[in-house]
């Protein structure tokens, strides 16, 4: 299940009647938001334990119609504050530990 190799993720969006729809390559979950594309990709990013802020939008050349394309460089979301509650998932861990371990070590699953 754990994956310590930090390639790139490509995150493409769809617009599909007013909702925006953020599918990444390579992994199953997909997540929708009608606020913009910008939106989906972070709440897609988040569900699959991505840190948010490292998305980065590509260009839309080739891209069509209300489709937009975010690169993502693969880094795990971790504990990046001082304090012992993580702000991205909620649970108490540290920084070497990431959101997706945290989650399995309290949920049991992932
Ligand atoms: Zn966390």
């Amino acid at each position: 299940m754990q994956t310590d190799n930090t390639s790139p993720i490509t995150i493409n969006v769809r617009q599909s009647t007013g909702t925006y729809i953020a599918k990444a390559n390579g992994h199953k979950p997909t997540a929708s938001c009608t606020t913009g594309p910008t939106q989906a990709a972070e709440s897609l990013a988040r569900k699959i334990g991505l840190a948010p802020s490292m998305l980065q939008e590509r260009q839309r050349d080739g891209l069509g119609y209300g489709c937009s394309r975010f690169i993502h460089s693969g880094e795990l979301a971790t504990n990046t504050s001082d304090k012992a509650h993580c702000p991205n998932c909620g649970i108490c861990h540290t920084r070497e530990e990431t959101c997706i371990e945290a989650k399995a070590r309290i949920g049991g699953v992932a």
